[in-house]
């Protein structure tokens, strides 16, 4: 699979969603707690679609029911981007969450 096709598609179609222009930076959503389906691919990649909650040294090895998760949350200055979205487990960000 190319990785470039891999990430096109989805990218584009969100941009025609979005209405957005050529120049316009593809992380940048209009609404910050709608992840484009660019974002989702580019997390679930970089994270090998596994949650990355650590303990003890060990990563979780589940890999259904991710959630993406905001580092730092929105309500707290957080953005939308790569560099702040996580892939976790649902069992695990909801421990975050409460
Ligand atoms: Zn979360
Ligand atoms: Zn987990």
């Amino acid at each position: 699979m190319a990785p470039e096709n891999d990430l096109r598609h989805p990218y584009e179609n969100h941009r025609q969603f979005l209405g957005l222009s050529k120049h316009t930076p593809a992380r940048v959503s209009k609404n910050p707690r709608v992840i484009s389906a660019y974002l989702n691919h580019a997390v679930q990649k970089r994270d090998q679609a596994q949650c990355t909650h650590q303990q003890e040294g060990k990563r979780c090895t589940e890999r259904r029911w991710l959630d993406i998760h905001h580092k730092k949350p929105l309500s707290q200055g957080g953005q939308t981007t790569l560099e702040n979205l996580t892939l976790l487990c649902r069992g695990h960000h909801q421990l975050l969450h409460h």
